[in-house]
Order: C-alpha cells, then structure tokens, then sequence
C-alpha cells in the first residue's frame, strides 16, 4: 500500500486530491474537525501537540499492518498539531480500495487505533473568547522552527510532479516512469534453445537420431520432428515446433548426419514461450526511475518513446563578496566558492540542467542582476541561493525570494547543521502575487526555491534531506528514504535541542548490515568529512551521547 503522512501546522486544504492510484476503486475521505465544546465545557478551539517523528513512524506502522488484513491500495493521513480552531480539521484520512468495504474498515479500524498508540495529544482547550490564531501554530515574534519531518511534508505537498513528457530511451536516463508498461507479447515468443547443441522430441528415447536441419539464432523454420529425429541449433535458435528438448553439443557424439547421446541429462535447454515475460503482465510500474536495465527492458519490448518525468530547469545562485572562483587565491577574508561544483556535482543524480551564477551582495543590485535574468527564472523550475539564508545584515535571500514572487512556506528548521533553510513556492495557490516575474510567468507554472546555508557542510546535509526530496517529488518519484543501521562506533556527542543529521562512513557488514561510522566535525564550516561521507545518521534531539551498536536511522547520500 502507498503510504503517505503528513504532520502540518497549517490548516488542512479544503481539496486532497487522491494519490494516482485511487483512479479505480473508490476514494473515502474522512476528516475529524475540532467540536464546540469538551468535557461538557464551550470551547473555541483545541491545541495539539505531536512527537513528530515518532507520530508519522506509528501511523505508517498502523497502516502498514492494517493493510495485510484489509487489501487497500493507497492511504493519506494528514494531522494538524497547533492550535486548531472549532470547527476546522484536525485530521484527514484519504484510502484507496478497490472496493469500497475494505476501505471503510481498513478507515475505521485506522481511526480507534489511532487514539491508543500514536504520540499526537490534546495539550489544552481554548475556553470559548479566547481567540485562536488560525492557519498557523504558535505566533511568537521569531519565526517557528519546523522539525525535520514538518519540514519535509510542507516540501511535500507543495511538490507535485512536472508534466510528464514522452522521450527516446537514449535520453531517458535516470528520468522516472510515468505510465506503467506492460508487456506487449510474450518474451521470448517461441521456445529458444539455451544451448549450442540438438533439439529432440522431450519424449523420444531413442539411441541415436538423424540431424535432419540446422537453425541458427536468425532462423524460423517450423516443422514437426519425428521419432529418431534432431535438429542442429544453436544458442538462441528458434525451436521448429513445441515439446522438445535441447542435448547440449558437449553431450553428443557426432559421426556424419548421426548423432549419439554419450551423456544424459535432465535439463531441457530451453527458454519457454513466455518464461521471462508475459503478454499483458505489468513490466515497469510507474514511478519507477529508469536506470540502464529499466531501459534495456523497454528496449526489449519496443516501448521506445516512454512517457517520462520532463528534464527540469535549476537555477543556483552563489552569493557573498568574500567568494571567489576556486581558481583564484583568495585574499584573506575571502574564500573559494566550493558550494557550486558541490551543487552541479550533487544534481548529476537527477536528470537536469544546471545554470549557475553569482549575485552581487549588495540587496539593491542582487534585485537588479535578478531583473536582467528575468528569462532564466521564469524558465526556471527549481531555484536555489547558497548562503545568505540567516537573519544578518546583509542576508538577504528570503526578501529576494519573496520579490521573486515565492510565498516563503519556511525559514528555518530544528535542525543541525542546516537551522536557516528557506522553502519558497511561487505559482499554484501558494505564493503571493510576484513583483518581478509573475506576469511572465507561463500560467500554472508552480516553482519551488530553497536558500541553503552557506557552510559547504549544510549545503550537503539540505541538499540530502529537502532539495533531493522536493525533486524526487517534482520527477514523480519516491523521496529518499531513511534506513535503518547500526553505529559502528560511538557517537560521542552531548545532548543537541536541535535534531541532527551527523555525516557518516556507511558500509555493510559480513552480517549485511549497515554499519555507520560517525565522522568527526566540530562546525558546518567543515568540510574534511567530507571526503568520505556516503550517509547522514539522524539523531533525535536532546540525546545524546549513542553508544557503540546503538541502532539509529540513517539517510544515504550516495544515491
Ligand atoms: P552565509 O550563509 O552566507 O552566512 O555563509 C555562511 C558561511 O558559508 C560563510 O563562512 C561563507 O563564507 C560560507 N560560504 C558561503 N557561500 C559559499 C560558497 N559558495 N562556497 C563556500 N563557502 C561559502
Ligand atoms: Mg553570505
């Protein structure tokens, strides 16, 4: 079953619209909205609280139990934490089934195991007069610090995939699927010999035999054999008909148009009608990423134009007047821009292209570079700014974004290293009427942007756990996904309020499990780790330190 969940501050939309999958079958929708009153007292609203990770962890846990008992196909949960006033949603259920009574079932059971296990709890009523702030958690001065998996299911649902695209195979590398393909005839379409040798009846039992014709791998000559007779084939070669086998040539003795079986065997030798693929069977599900055996698959059966994720557009901007090209000594004070080849390096994974360029530091002339380059942005589907992402003087990434027309969705998350990570959307419902592009903008264009934090060590760690995402979602493919491993070593680290994404050495052990070697950094400026980080271990806040073999979840960054 598609499993999607999703913890959000934000009132939940009016319209879900239902996975893909939910086309056939029927699509219940449940919402459960805060009522007037508890415990016998009026109330105007009610605040929930949430164990974020551990929340969205347990209703997957429910769901994917739930889903051996009752054979649903997709199910979205989205809970609002916060303040929720009466009469808005506090949670929405969305299940896709074939038919509609295993759904409601699968949907009830969901709902009472939902109040016993999952750490989501009213934290305190609001007596009615008191006036809840709608469509957004706490308002304090600061801005609210999303944790990791808010943060994610914001990148995810403003992150619907790009139109899809048909293409060639030569150009469909690393794209994902969009259609599910099935194949068009059996594979192979007639019994083929897996051997250089001779086809005989299966049933013939015979001393000897006459070679009455030869096949090579291009022939097709059907014909029936008789009793006593064999044909000379060759690896690959069509059959002449069904119900026979092939006598490996290493197996035989030859003497002019006769042949004797000096060794038996029971192995047939042949590939069958269909054995590998069958006519109508699901061969590439959607949402597959292509990789060189997908595509040799669609070769295969002649899919040669598959209907694919479109090569999308990202535009990243370096900013900072201390940077300078890594060709250049630098000053002091200044410093070798690292974060661009780290970038272009990091998107290869993806099948894109890339335009970099640096903005000047100054708010005014960055506006105006910007202005200038109205066409790349427009054309832009991603946009991404290195640095310049925190509250300083002259960090001006978020007021850019936002003259660039995207609705800021967040500007910093509980997270170490990467706390200033900005999420833009422009376009769709989400972002405020654009100064500088909208009215170039193609109509119904949705761009998303992040401003990382300078650190070549946060850019690494954003880029892993919110830009691959936000692109993976963007392609209509599956986000990264954390796994679960051991620490080879201690991790000798004091508890953090934050939550952290440590880089780490992952290897497989003998045993095949994945063991994590925690890396030494003292600071996000760092950048000798990475030199072997292949993966981010996850450690929750305020713990701290994990001992030896302690299990922990991990992200791996080599993918
Ligand atoms: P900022 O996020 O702009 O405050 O930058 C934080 C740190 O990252 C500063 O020490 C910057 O010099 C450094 N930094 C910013 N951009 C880059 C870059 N392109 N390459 C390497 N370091 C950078
Ligand atoms: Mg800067």
């Amino acid at each position: 079953m598609e499993i999607e969940v999703q913890l959000t501050g934000s009132p939940i939309a009016e319209k879900v619209s239902p996975p893909r999958l939910a086309v056939h079958g029927a699509w219940l929708e449940f919402r459960g909205a805060v009522r007037d009153e508890e415990k016998g007292e009026k109330i105007s609203g009610l605040e929930y609280e949430a164990y974020p990770e551990m929340a969205v962890r347990e209703i997957r846990r429910i769901l994917e139990l739930l889903a051996i008992k009752h054979d649903c196909l997709a199910a979205r949960v989205i809970h609002r934490v916060g303040i929720i006033p009466v009469g808005e949603a506090a949670i929405y259920v969305g299940i896709a089934s074939r038919h509609r009574a295993e759904g409601i079932v699968l949907l009830g059971e969901f709902m009472n195991q939902l109040k016993q296990g999952v750490p989501i709890w009213k934290r305190r009523t609001l007596p009615l007069g008191a006036r809840p702030a709608s469509g957004g958690g706490q308002r304090t001065g600061r801005p609210t610090l999303k944790s990791l998996d808010e943060a994610l299911a914001e990148i995810q649902s403003h992150c619907q995939p790009l139109p899809a695209v048909c293409a060639p195979l030569a150009e469909a590398f690393g794209r994902v699927l969009r259609e599910t393909v099935c194949a068009p005839e059996d594979f192979p379409s007639v019994d083929r010999s897996t051997r250089d040798g001779y086809a005989i009846r299966a049933d013939d039992a015979s001393e000897t035999y006459s070679v009455v014709d030869t096949l090579h791998a291009v022939d097709w000559k059907p014909r029936h054999l008789k009793p006593g007779e064999a044909v000379r084939v060759a690896t690959g070669a069509s059959l002449p008909c069904e119900n026979l086998r092939v006598v490996m040539q290493e197996n035989v003795e030859r003497t002019g148009d006769q042949i004797r079986i000096i060794r038996h065997a029971s192995a047939t030798n042949i590939s069958f009608r269909g054995e590998d693929l069958r006519a109508g069977g699901p061969l590439l599900h959607t949402g597959t990423k292509l990789d060189a055996g997908a595509l040799a698959i669609l070769a295969t059966v002649g899919h040669v134009n598959p209907l694919v994720s479109p090569r999308f557009r990202v535009l990243h901007f370096t900013t900072g007047d201390e940077i300078v090209p890594p060709d250049q000594t630098p000053k002091p004070g200044q410093i070798r821009d690292s974060n661009s080849i780290l970038i272009r390096g990091l998107l290869q994974n993806f099948p894109c292209d890339v335009e970099q360029a640096h903005l000047p530091e100054d708010f005014e002339k960055a506006k105006a570079e910007c202005g200038m380059r109205k066409a790349e942005i427009r054309n832009a589907d991603m946009i991404l700014v290195s640095g310049g992402a925190s509250v300083g003087e002259k960090d001006f990434t978020r007021p850019l974004l936002e003259s660039l027309g995207f609705g800021i969705v967040f500007s910093q998350i509980n997270l170490r290293p990467g706390r200033p990570l900005i999420f833009g959307v422009n376009g769709g419902a989400s972002g405020p009427a654009s100064r500088l592009v909208s009215s170039l903008a193609p109509p119904n264009k949705i761009q998303v942007a992040f401003g990382l934090p300078g650190n070549p060590l946060s850019h690494f760690v954003c880029f892993h756990f919110a830009v691959a995402a936000a692109l993976a979602h963007l392609i209509g493919g599956e986000a990264p996904k954390y796994l679960r491993g051991k620490l080879a070593e201690k991790l000798d680290d004091q508890p953090c309020p934050r939550e952290t994404l440590w880089p780490a050495k992952l290897e497989i052990g003998p045993d095949g499990v994945a063991r994590l070697h925690p890396l030494a950094w003292a600071n996000s400026g760092n950048v000798a780790c990475l030199a072997s980080a292949n993966a981010l271990v996850r450690v929750p806040a305020n713990i701290g330190p994990l001992e030896q073999f302690a299990a922990v979840d991990f992200l791996p960054t080599n993918c």
